[in-house]
C-alpha cells in the first residue's frame, strides 16, 4: 500500500483503511466508518467514494512539480495544466476541477463537441482560462469554437487535419474572430505503453512536419502568422518510460523553436499532452501498469528538455502546458463493494474407509487410481501423487461423458479429486520450497469471492484491456487472510471477474482475503478507479450506476458528506435502453388482472405483486440486503 497510495492510504490502528486525502497523518478518513455511516443512511455497496481534496492534492502536487523544476532550471515561461474531461467528465469532477484550478490558472480540455458545449458555458471567468479543442471537427465544431472565443474565451482549436484549418479561416472571417491556433504534431518519436499509437507516423492524430510547414505558410500568406499559438503532442496515455517522454518533448520543442525561427511570433505554449502515468502496481518499473519515474521526475524531464532547445536555440521560453488526465484524475475515486459469499474447492470431505474400497476393488479403475493417489499422499511424494490425481480424474471424467461411469461414482471422484488438492496444497504450504509442478495449485484452489457489482459498468479496464487496479479488505487488516480467492462480479458472465492482483514480484493472481463470517459484512476497496472507468462502463445485465458519495475534510469527525448522487434504478436502466416504464407497468397490472380472474391469485396477492413490481423498478440495480427500503 505505501508503494502504491503514494500516502494518500494507509492502515489504522484498528486495522481499518484510512484516506489522507492531503498525505497528512491525523487529517485521515476511516473507510469502514464512512461506509456503515452511508449504510445507515441507505446508501449500500456498491458504492463509489470520491475524495475532493485528494482531488486539489493532485492538482497542487503537479503546480508544484513543475514550478520547482522550473525554478531549479531558471526557466523564464509559465506552466498551465489544462483538464481533459474525457478522463472522467462527471460535472461535479469538471466543477471541482476547475474550481480548485483557478487559483493557478488551469484550464480545461475537451476532445468533441459534446464535451465543448459543457465547456464553454461553464467557464465563464472573467479573466479567461485556457480551453483547448483537440479531436475530430466537423463544421458545427469550429463554428462553436469560433463563437465561444466571440464571447470571451481562451479558446484554442487545435489542428488534427489540414482541412480544419480552412474551416477555424472560414468562421473566423464570418464572425470577425482574429483566431487562435494550435497544431497537433505526428512525432517520429513513437509513445510507450499501451497507447503508443497515439505518436507516432502511424498516429490517428496530427500533421507532418510537412503539413506543419504548410499550415504556418497559409497562415503567413493570409497575414495571420501570429495566430499560431500553440504546437502540441500527445504520447500516449499511461506512459510507463520516462525515456519516451523525453523523446517526444526533445522533439516538440525543437519544432516549436523552428517555427519561431521562421516568424511565428505568436507562438507562445508548448503543449506537451497527457501520458503521465499512474503507478497502479506500486512497483515503480517500465510495466504497463506502473512508472519507472515520479511526478517531479516527469516535471524537470520536460522543463528540462524545453529549456534547453530554447537555449540552444535562443528562443524564448514557452509557456508549458500539460494534458495530464489520468495522474490527475486516478487517486481521487475508489470503489467499495461488500462480499456477498463465496464458493471453494476445499470443502470437500470424503469419510468413506478408502482402505476398504481399495481393498474391495469394486469400482471403476480411475477412481480406484484416485484412491491410491491420496493413500500414497505424502510430502515426499506429493508431486507424484497430485500427478496421479488429475490423470485419475480426468479419466473418471472422460468415463462419464462416454456413460461408463454411475452418478453416484462420480461424485465420489469429484470429492477425492478435490479433498486429494486440498490436502496437497496443506502440504505445499509446510514446505520450505515449492516444487515447479505444484506452484499451480494456491490458483487452482482459489475461493470465488461473489463482489456484489459489475466489472462491466465500474471497471471496465480491468475486462476489457487487462488493467490492475490495487484491491484490499477495507478492514480486519490486523488479522491474517487465511483464503485465498478470485473476485467474481454478479454479473452473468465468467469474465466478469477480477484475477489479477497487485503483487511485490508479478501479477498475483489470487488475493489473500479473510474468512467470511456469518451475518458480518466484509468489504473490499478497489482503488485508483477515478480515471477513465466511470463513463467507459456499460449496462451490461443491467447493472447501472452506483451511487456516488463525495466525501470532503470537514464536519465533526474531521470529514463530512459533501454531495451524494443515487445510483441509477431499475427503471432508470430500462428506460436507457427504450423500454417505456409505464407500458410495462401496464402489461403487468393486465396480466395481474387475469390472473385473478383466473383465479390463480387472490386480489390481495395481485396488489402484492404490483406493490412488489413497482418497488423493484424504483429500487438500486445491485443486490441490497435484505429488508432494505428500495
Ligand atoms: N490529451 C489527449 C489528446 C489525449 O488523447 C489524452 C488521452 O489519451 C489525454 C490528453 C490524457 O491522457 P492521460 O490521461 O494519460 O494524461
Amino acid at each position: 500500500m505505501p508503494s502504491w497510495g503514494k500516502g494518500y492510504f494507509a492502515v489504522n490502528d484498528s486495522g481499518h483503511i484510512v484516506v489522507r486525502p492531503e498525505k497528512i497523518v491525523g487529517q485521515e478518513i476511516d473507510l469502514l466508518t464512512l461506509v456503515e455511516d452511508l449504510h445507515a443512511r441507505g446508501l449500500t455497496a456498491p458504492l463509489l467514494l470520491r475524495f475532493s481534496n485528494l482531488l486539489t492534492h493532485r492538482l497542487r502536487a503537479l503546480r508544484d512539480s513543475f514550478a520547482s523544476a522550473m525554478a531549479e532550471n531558471d526557466y523564464q515561461g509559465r506552466y498551465l495544466a489544462v483538464y481533459p474531461i474525457k478522463v472522467n467528465q462527471q460535472r461535479s469532477v469538471v466543477e471541482e476541477v476547475y474550481r480548485y484550478g483557478g487559483d493557478y490558472g488551469f484550464g480545461l480540455e475537451v476532445g468533441s463537441k459534446p464535451e465543448l458545449l459543457a465547456v464553454m458555458a461553464m467557464a465563464d471567468d472573467p479573466s479567461p482560462r485556457l480551453i483547448i479543442c483537440n479531436g475530430f471537427k466537423d463544421d458545427d465544431y469550429i463554428k462553436t469554437v469560433i463563437l465561444a472565443s466571440k464571447l470571451g474565451r481562451a479558446i484554442v482549436p487545435v489542428v488534427e487535419k489540414l482541412d480544419e484549418l480552412d474551416l477555424i479561416l472560414k468562421h473566423a472571417q464570418r464572425h470577425g474572430v482574429r483566431p487562435r491556433i494550435g497544431m497537433r504534431l505526428k512525432l517520429a518519436s513513437e509513445g510507450a505503453g499501451r497507447w503508443r499509437g497515439s505518436a507516432g507516423a502511424k498516429s490517428k492524430f496530427g500533421l507532418f512536419v510537412d503539413e506543419a510547414i504548410t499550415l504556418f505558410e497559409t497562415l503567413r500568406g493570409r497575414g495571420l502568422e501570429d495566430c499560431l499559438e500553440l504546437v502540441h503532442c500527445h504520447p500516449g496515455s499511461q506512459v510507463h518510460s520516462i525515456s519516451r517522454v523525453k523523446d517526444a518533448i526533445g522533439e516538440l520543442a525543437h519544432v516549436y523553436a523552428e517555427l519561431i525561427g521562421m516568424g511565428a511570433s505568436g507562438l507562445r505554449y508548448l503543449d506537451v499532452g497527457g501520458g503521465l502515468g499512474v503507478d497502479y502496481d506500486g512497483s515503480q518499473t517500465n510495466f504497463p501498469s506502473s512508472m519507472n519515474y515520479t511526478l517531479e521526475e516527469y516535471a524537470s524531464e520536460v522543463v528540462y528538455r524545453v529549456s534547453s532547445v530554447c537555449a540552444e536555440k535562443k528562443v524564448p521560453h514557452p509557456t508549458i502546458v500539460t494534458e495530464s488526465g489520468r495522474a490527475l484524475a486516478a487517486y481521487q475515486s475508489l470503489l467499495i463493494v461488500n462480499v456477498l459469499g463465496r464458493s471453494s474447492l476445499d470443502g470437500f470431505e470424503v469419510d468413506e474407509d478408502l482402505d476398504e474400497i481399495a481393498t474391495a476393488g469394486a469400482m471403476t479403475q480411475p477412481v480406484l487410481d484416485l484412491v491410491e493417489a491420496q493413500r500414497d499422499l505424502s510430502e515426499r511424494r506429493a508431486v507424484e501423487c497430485y500427478h496421479n490425481a488429475i490423470q485419475a480424474y480426468e479419466q473418471a471424467l472422460n468415463l462419464f461423458n462416454l456413460g461408463y461411469l454411475e452418478l453416484a461414482e462420480r461424485g465420489f471422484a469429484e470429492r477425492l479429486f478435490w479433498k486429494t488438492c486440498s490436502m496437497i496444497r496443506s502440504l505445499v504450504r509446510r514446505m520450505p520450497t515449492v516444487p515447479d509442478e505444484l506452484q499451480e495449485l494456491e490458483t487452482v484452489m482459489a475461493d470465488t469471492y461473489f463482489c456484489n457489482f459489475s466489472v462491466f459498468q465500474s471497471l471496465p479496464d480491468s475486462w476489457a484491456i487487462d488493467q490492475i487496479f490495487p484491491v484490499a479488505p477495507i478492514h480486519r487488516l490486523d488479522e491474517k487472510p487465511i483464503r485465498r480467492a478470485v473476485l467474481a462480479d454478479v454479473t452473468c458472465d465468467s469474465d466478469g471477474k477480477i484475477d489479477r492482483f497487485v503483487d511485490l514480484q508479478d501479477i498475483a493472481r489470487t488475493l489473500p482475503v479473510h474468512e467470511l463470517v456469518p451475518g458480518q459484512d466484509y468489504y473490499l476497496g478497489i482503488f485508483l478507479t477515478g480515471a477513465y472507468q466511470e463513463t467507459l462502463g456499460d449496462l451490461h445485465n443491467l447493472f447501472g450506476d452506483t451511487h456516488v458519495v463525495h466525501v470532503g475534510l470537514d464536519g465533526e469527525q474531521g470529514w463530512g458528506i459533501e454531495e451524494t448522487v443515487e445510483g441509477d434504478t431499475a427503471a432508470e436502466v430500462l428506460s436507457y435502453l427504450q423500454y417505456d416504464v409505464d407500458a410495462l407497468w401496464a402489461r403487468l397490472e393486465a396480466s395481474c388482472h387475469r390472473a385473478v380472474e383466473l383465479d390463480r391469485v387472490s386480489e390481495t396477492e395481485a396488489r402484492e405483486i404490483l406493490a412488489f413490481y413497482r418497488s423493484e423498478l424504483d429500487g438500486y440495480t445491485y443486490l441490497e440486503p435484505e429488508g432494505s427500503p428500495s
